[in-house]
């Protein structure tokens, strides 16, 4: 007879990983099925950016959100790596999102003037801190708070943190079917066994798309393939990270330099292609041209899950039945994986919860109706 288990969550990427780690830290029995290995879908991809203010323009309820995740962070740098001995790579030294014409400029400057944390910095003090950036910019917003994280270790010291506080986390077991059992009970069918559960969380990405028929909900999700490249280079030294118009170059602690994304609707194929990459290339090499003579380490890319307006799926199904959702991060699954994880938790304990959140992350917003 297999144990029955309180919480199984489908996905083990960062979101279904942290929520098994804030679910195991008050002592709830948790299963985390996995199809293939432990972050292995969009996590293994991401630049790891905690852009939550390059990313989002609004002063709403995703955006504090997002605030809230990017500093939650800090704290749990400390507190992961004392469980699980994992160093989460968290880099603070800002972000400079740069201005290439005086029209850019222009609407970088009244952001500067709108939000307290972002500042607008002249060509020369740009360049007197990254000394490589082309000469030909016109300046740059300085975000301080934008920082960076390595997302394969923050996936990783979420899952042996929670494995050591006792949850149990399987890879190779991808969940094929969900069966209601009993008025409080699942069974989650895998190829190697089914496995009984109270309640189900559906946290497996892109993925997850394909249990909305079978569960009664009526909700877009679909694929924005992101491809990526790395370079080493010695002439190179920079600090912040670089943002122009949807690209970024992300300075890594182990002196990798990472430059992403592209942008591909609708495409589920899985390995980059060279018009990608090429169009990166392209757009990166006027910012820093050194780029062009760097030595190439590495290509990838990865499925972005996309919601029908961009925003996640945080909440319970509709029905009242004890089926959660947490999917749908999109661009930013990893700025926003640490309050997911407490948000998903709170719901699954009884918590008060912040009624905005509640509606802005709801799978029945509006536009959207369930299939009943
Ligand atoms: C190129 C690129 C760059 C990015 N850069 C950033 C960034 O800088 N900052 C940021 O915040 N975000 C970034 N993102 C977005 C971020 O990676 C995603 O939002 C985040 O990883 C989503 O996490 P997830 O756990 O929901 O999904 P995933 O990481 O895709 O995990 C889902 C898991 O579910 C598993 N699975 C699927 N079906 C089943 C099944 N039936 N049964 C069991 N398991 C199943 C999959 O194998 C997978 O491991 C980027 C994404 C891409 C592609």
């Amino acid at each position: 007879m297999n144990k029955q288990y309180e919480v199984g969550i489908i996905g083990g990427g960062i979101i279904g990983q942290s929520i098994a780690y804030h679910l195991a830290k008050e002592g709830v029995s948790v299963l985390v099925l996995e199809s293939h290995k432990i972050g292995t879908g969009a996590t293994s991809a991401a630049a790891g950016m905690l852009g939550a203010n390059s990313e989002l323009e609004k002063n709403d309820a995703f955006y504090q959100f997002a605030k809230e995740s990017q500093r939650l962070y800090h704290s749990l740098q400390y507190e992961l790596s004392e469980r699980s001995q994992i160093n989460i790579g968290l880099v603070d030294k800002g972000m400079y999102k740069i201005a290439m014409n005086d029209d850019e400029a222009d609407s970088l400057k009244e952001a500067a003037s709108y939000y307290k944390s972002v500042e607008w910095h002249e060509k020369e003090m740009v360049l007197e801190h990254e000394s490589t950036l082309s000469t030909s910019i016109k300046g740059a917003l300085y975000i301080k708070e934008d920082g960076h994280v390595s997302p394969l270790h923050v996936c990783a010291a979420f899952s042996k943190s929670a494995s050591l506080l006792g949850a149990t986390i399987l890879e190779n077991s991808p969940v094929h079917a969900i069966k209601k059992t009993s008025k409080n009970g699942y069974t989650l069918s895998t190829p190697r066994a089914d496995f009984s559960v109270n309640k189900v969380v559906i946290a497996n990405g892109v993925w997850s798309g394909h249990f909305f028929k079978q569960l009664g909900v009526n909700a877009g999700m679909k694929p924005v393939k992101g491809e990526c490249l790395s370079v080493k280079s010695s002439e190179i030294s920079l600090e912040k990270t670089i943002f122009y118009d949807h690209c970024y170059i992300v300075p890594k602690g182990d002196g990798r330099i990472v430059i992403g994304a592209t942008m591909v609707e609708d495409d589920w194929s899985t390995a980059p292609t060279i018009g990608g990459i090429q169009s990166l290339i392209e757009k990166i090499t006027p910012i820093m041209p050194s780029i062009a003579s760097s030595q190439l380490h590495e290509t990838w890319s990865g499925l972005r899950p996309q919601s029908h307006d961009g925003k996640p799926y945080i909440g319970q199904h509709p029905n009242g039945e004890h089926i959660y959702f947490a999917t749908g991060h999109y661009r930013n699954g990893i700025l926003l994986a640490p309050k997911t994880g407490e948000m998903v938790r709170d719901l699954i304990l009884g918590r008060q919860q912040n009624e905005d959140y509640i509606n802005t992350f709801s799978i029945v917003r509006p536009q959207l109706q369930a299939m009943r």
